[in-house]
């Protein structure tokens, strides 16, 4: 896709509230138990090898992605540290996998003895590790059986093709309040541990809300994702135990500025009318640009001061009511702080019934993301 490098929308990350973010957890954390940064989906919109960049610099010691591809992709930027892919692969893929000494999550033993050929082929110069899932309770995916844990273990070991690295679950209600269902996986997990016969190098359990939240399970390794983009996992529920930073601003600037009469009409649709003259702003930042249209009558920040989305929000334009007449060029911030105010992406997904999580996905490539740098140590 074609990056906007010459309209005034951006995203501009903070490389230091990233590195913070991780610094703090790394503290917490006992010298034993690692940090992995969860970089998938382009690092959570934020970018990918940037975010990868910095973790490393914090002290993350390997990543965590969701596809290959990403995985692969790391490789190409030169990191050397440990990849796990969180996803299922296809075991076609398990010697380009094992060629890039990327760490594949396995689920059944069937994934095994498929992966086994592949393996047994020409030119595979390393073994393949695996991580078994276990799914205690997410539903996703994983052993949900200890018997067939323990087979495909046995069976796993009998073949030199893969070595275990690792063994983890996923908890589905780590950010609530209500600890039952919590509690009830990570007993599922420590029954399902016992089907093996000697425990891998990683075990390990926790996404951000449960390191932040439910450390004493942590394991000896922790896939901190959201929380090092500075973002609190259970959205205002829980309080983290200590300050996040938020890294993402989304800032832009006005590109045409009118007065407009009473009873006139703006955007598709023709839905909103002035209830007098009016000064409106078009903010040059769409649905194209992952500004879902359900963000009409939110408010963005021009000049510091909250301002509504009025009518429809078009592919590449919305409309705001100024509270004045304001210059071209004027600063808008979609999120982020300006002056006294801001607009956290907690507040864009509340009002778009949904979690900052996918508000970041969104955002398109479209908008070039633009680095704060990292204070050295
Ligand atoms: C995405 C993901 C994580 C990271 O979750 P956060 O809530 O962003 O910390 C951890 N583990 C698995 C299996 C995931 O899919």
């Amino acid at each position: 896709m074609i990056s906007g490098l010459h309209r005034p929308t951006k995203l501009v990350i903070d490389r230091q509230a990233i590195k913070a973010n991780i610094q703090q957890e790394i503290q917490r954390l006992p010298q034993t138990t690692e940090l992995w940064a969860v970089v998938k989906a382009d690092g959570y919109g934020h970018g990918m090898v940037a975010v990868a960049t910095t973790a490393k610099h914090a002290g993350a010691t390997g990543f965590c992605v969701a596809i290959l591809d990403e995985a692969l992709g790391l490789r190409q930027a030169g990191f050397t540290e440990p990849i796990l892919v969180l996803g299922i692969t296809s075991p076609e893929y398990a010697k380009l996998a094992a060629n890039a000494h990327i760490s594949l999550s396995v689920g059944t033993q069937d994934w095994l003895a498929a992966a086994l050929p592949v393996l047994q082929s020409d030119n595979v110069t390393a073994s393949l590790a695996i991580h078994f899932a276990v799914d205690s309770g997410m539903g996703r995916i994983g052993f949900r059986e200890s018997a067939a844990l323990q087979q495909a273990d046995a069976y796993l070991q009998q073949h030199q093709e893969f070595n275990l690295e690792g063994l983890f679950t996923h908890f589905a209600t780590a950010d609530e309040q209500d600890t039952a269902y919590f509690e009830q996986q990570v007993a599922a997990f420590q029954q399902m541990r016992q089907a093996l016969a000697s425990e891998p190098r990683y075990v390990h359990v926790s996404n951000s809300a449960t390191s932040l939240w439910h450390d004493a399970c942590n394991g000896n390794m922790v896939r901190f994702g959201v929380a090092l983009y500075g973002l609190n996992p259970s959205g205002a529920v829980l309080q983290p135990p200590y300050p996040l930073q938020p890294a993402l601003s989304f800032t832009t600037e006005l590109v045409f500025v009118k007065q407009i009469q009473a009873g006139a009409a703006v955007s598709y649709g023709a839905t909103y009318h002035a209830q007098q003259a009016e000064w409106i702003g078009t903010v040059p930042v769409g649905y194209a640009d992952g500004w879902q249209r359900r963000l009409q009558g939110f408010h963005v920040l021009v000049d510091g001061q909250y301002c509504e989305i009025i009518g429809r929000v078009c592919m590449d334009q919305l409309m705001v009511r100024l509270p004045n007449k304001l210059p071209v060029g004027t600063k808008v911030t979609l999120v982020g702080v300006d002056g006294s105010r801001t607009i956290t992406l907690q507040d864009v997904a509340t009002y778009a019934k949904t979690i900052h999580y996918e508000i970041t996905c969104n955002l398109s490539p479209r908008v070039p993301r633009v680095y704060l740098p990292e204070k050295s140590m």
